[in-house]
């Protein structure tokens, strides 16, 4: 049995470090069937000039090449702010088992909102989906992170 463990702390961490590099602060932690981390990231768009490079597509590949494999059964995804739908995709496409994500996201997210991605007949694996982890803290960090740009 292993015994529930949030990882949400860490990926608010690695939301807080991509916003010192000036990226839009969204962290992401992979942990594997066993409940370790495998791989953590935040934000990179604009470091490596890649719309694609954002925290839950980095660390899903960071655990895909760490466990040998395009597919991660049995691993859980934990997200500060909800996946947008190339995010959703990815993790639909790699296997993920759980889903944990902060705050809702309106305006781009593809989970409870916009494309809803899970929710089509064409999305043949669905996480089981848990949100409203530490979402003041993820929505704080984006709210202070586009404050301080304007
Ligand atoms: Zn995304």
């Amino acid at each position: 049995m292993t015994r529930f463990t949030s990882h949400m702390q860490q990926a608010l961490s690695e939301a807080r470090a991509a916003a010192l590099r000036g990226e839009v602060p969204v962290g992401a932690v992979v942990t594997d069937p066993q409940g370790r981390v495998v791989a953590a990231a935040g934000n990179r768009t604009r470091e490596l000039s890649d719309p694609t490079a954002h925290a839950e597509i980095l660390a899903i590949r960071a655990a895909c090449a760490a466990a040998g494999s395009e597919r991660l059964p049995g691993h859980d995804l934990w997200v500060t702010l909800e996946p947008c739908p190339m995010c959703a995709a990815a993790i639909s496409a790699a296997r993920i088992a759980r889903l944990y994500y902060g705050a809702g996201d309106p305006r781009m997210g593809g989970v409870e909102h916009g494309a809803q991605v899970f929710s089509h007949a064409q999305c043949h694996h669905r996480p089981q989906v848990y949100n409203g982890f530490s979402a003041p803290q993820s929505q704080q960090l984006l709210r202070d992170f586009f404050a301080s740009r304007r």
